[in-house]
This record gives structure tokens, sequence and C-alpha cells, in this order.
């Protein structure tokens, strides 16, 4: 609701790449290159609002953290099982999206990533209906939904 506010700021640096989605500039960590363009590539895809949610969570597009996750739980979204290489075969090895499940207005200052407990790897069809609310569907709120549909 209205432009947000800023509570504080951890004064710290760090490198990153610029990098231009649509007409937009984004600082990127580069490394995972792909992440914030699957994250923002199309928003007409999320509702209104949730692209929003999802362009300004940088926890999502942190490589480091997307590493730590995926190690954790491989490559598998958890709640409908979709396999990216199992289904595309090569080219969708090692792609998954990653879900940040702490809601971004419970997240404080001193708010530090656990990349095992915060993050979900989630298939894109998945990760776009989680956010499809605000706040977003747990995984297990997502799974219910499927389990009615079968
Ligand atoms: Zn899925
Ligand atoms: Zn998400």
């Amino acid at each position: 609701m209205g432009p947000a506010k800023i509570d504080g700021f951890i004064p710290e640096l760090s490198n990153k790449i610029l990098k231009r989605v649509g007409d937009k500039w984004y600082a990127s960590d580069g490394v995972m290159g792909n992440q914030l363009a699957e994250e923002v590539d199309s928003p007409e895809n999320y509702i209104e609002g949730a692209s929003r949610t999802v362009s300004v969570n940088t926890y999502e597009r942190s490589a480091d953290a997307r590493a730590k996750c995926v190690a954790h739980y491989g490559y598998s979204c958890s709640v409908c099982g979709f396999d990216f290489e199992a289904v595309y075969g090569q080219i969708g090895e090692k792609y998954i999206h990653v879900h940040h499940i702490v809601p971004l207005s419970e997240i404080r200052q001193e708010y530090v990533l656990d990349p095992v407990k915060d993050l979900i790897p989630v298939c894109a069809n998945c990760h776009a209906i989680i956010h499809r609310t605000r706040p977003a569907l747990s995984v297990e709120q997502l799974k219910a939904h499927l389990t009615k549909s079968e």
C-alpha cells in the first residue's frame, strides 16, 4: 500500500553486474545470470503485485543461497515433483526456481537467510501459482490444491 519505506539498512558494499531486463536495469549477481531473468522475464504470468514481490526478493536471486538450497533438496519441484531434466533432457539439467518462504513483510534488518529452512526449490508453474496470493501460498497449501484437482 503506497510507496515502500525503508526501516534501515546494513552499510555493506558488494560488486554486482548491471543487467537489463526489458526496459529496466537491475543489479545482478551475475553468476546465476538466468536467475533474474526467470523471475521477471514474463511478469504477465504473475498477478499484479506478485510481480513486484518477486522482483524485489533478492533472496531468491542469490546464487550462493540457491546453491545451498538445491544441494540439500535437489532439483525437483517440492510441490509437484516436476524434474526439468527428466522432462526436457540435458537442457533442463540443474534448472529449478528457488522460492523464498519467509514473507518479505516479516523480514527484519538483522535477518540471516537459512538456505535450507527459508528457501525451497519449485518448478516455474508452481512458483507462479505460489505468488498468485499475497502473502504467497505455502508449499503445503499449494499441495492441497494439487490433490483436489486430481
Ligand atoms: Zn511444481
Ligand atoms: Zn517465490
